[in-house]
């Protein structure tokens, strides 16, 4: 039988209930559960503030992001104070935890490159947990939508509540890797470039597609047992550093990082370009003086890629996302690479 539909949310009752599930604060150390916190919760910063963002910053401490809102096709200034931060650490573990990439100058030790990969893990979880209590609320209003809105909130709802579950086991192994400081399990590609990047990122992500054109998570699997990449860039003192790594084994962490290999050192530059705004647009702050001397069809190029989410629901990427468009955005000399993937 067809109920007449009840009022629909209103924007503001939306934006309360992502406020809510945003606005929480907790320590996602894993010795919290020993009491061990101290201080506030902080805005962890995935980027760091001094020395990182205030390296693309305009005069106004001001920086580009593709924000999450619909309907918004060109980046918007944050100011870098709010940029790429989360509340998902005390005071305490937030300094001891990252010591060794805010405060020291970055030389892809291990144990470097692990934190880096550490930190963009948590953030990521961080937001999962949060779009599930989103999901959650919205599914209150499920009599305000007509079918096909109700249906698309379930299976966005299912997806994200999978992708979760994965990032949860994934943290396990992260923090059993924090405490031990094992990290013979670590892979990683490192790319050092002469310049400071026009773009800083640190995002984690499900493998899905790589640089030959394969496709490896397919949307519908309910497998959540899944490899993850997390993919960091950030300035160093003689320019930038680009950092791919994964703690995960198999032929499909191997198969991605010889797509990466396998690509001519002078496409790489424009290879990991795609590779940010395809995939981590959300976290991915850009230099003001940049962007706003781009030409308009590299802007756009950009902002198609950074809007092009794949929702879930059987309209995936093209499994060549990630193959050359064309665009040359980016003129980076690399100078080095340090890799343990061959
Ligand atoms: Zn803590």
């Amino acid at each position: 039988m067809d109920h007449p539909l009840k009022p629909r949310p209103t924007i503001e009752e939306v934006n309360k209930v992502v406020r809510k599930a945003y606005n929480k604060r907790y320590c996602l150390h894993p010795d919290s559960v020993k009491g061990t916190c101290e201080g506030d919760i902080v805005r962890a910063h995935t980027i760091q503030r001094n020395g990182g963002l205030s390296k693309i910053t305009d005069p106004s401490n001001h920086v580009y992001q593709f924000s999450l809102h619909p309907f918004k096709s060109q980046p918007e200034l944050i100011g870098i104070r709010e940029a790429s931060t989360f509340t998902g650490f005390c005071n305490i573990h937030d300094t001891r935890t990252f010591e060794r990439i805010e405060t020291q100058p970055f030389s892809a030790e291990k144990d470097q490159i692990f934190l880096l990969a550490y930190r963009a893990l948590c953030r990521r979880l961080f937001m999962y947990r949060n779009d599930v209590d989103v999901n959650e609320s919205m599914k209150n209003w499920a009599d305000g939508r007509t079918p096909i809105e109700q249906h698309v909130t379930t299976i966005s709802s299912f997806y994200c509540n999978l992708d979760t579950k994965t990032y949860e086991i994934q943290k396990v192994k992260y923090d059993n890797i924090l405490s031990n400081k094992d990290y013979s399990h670590l892979k990683y590609h490192i790319v050092f470039i002469d310049t400071i990047p026009e773009f800083l990122c640190s995002g984690s992500l499900i493998l899905e597609t790589d640089f030959s054109g394969r496709r490896y998570y397919k949307p519908g699997s309910k497998e959540i047992d899944l490899k993850i990449i997390t993919f960091s860039i950030i300035p160093i003192d003689e320019g930038g550093a680009i950092a791919y790594a994964s703690i995960d084994e198999g032929e499909d962490i191997q198969s991605f990082f010889k797509s990466i290999i396998n690509l001519d050192k002078h496409l790489l530059p424009n290879a990991i370009t795609r590779y940010t705004f395809e995939y981590h647009e959300d976290n991915t702050f850009i230099s003001p003086s940049w962007w706003n001397k781009l030409d308009n069809l590299t802007k756009n190029a950009i902002s198609k890629r950074a809007l092009s989410d794949d929702i879930g629901f059987g309209e995936m990427r093209p499994n060549d996302c990630l193959l050359d468009d064309g665009h040359s955005i980016v003129k980076w000399n690399i100078t080095k690479i340090i890799s343990n993937c061959s």
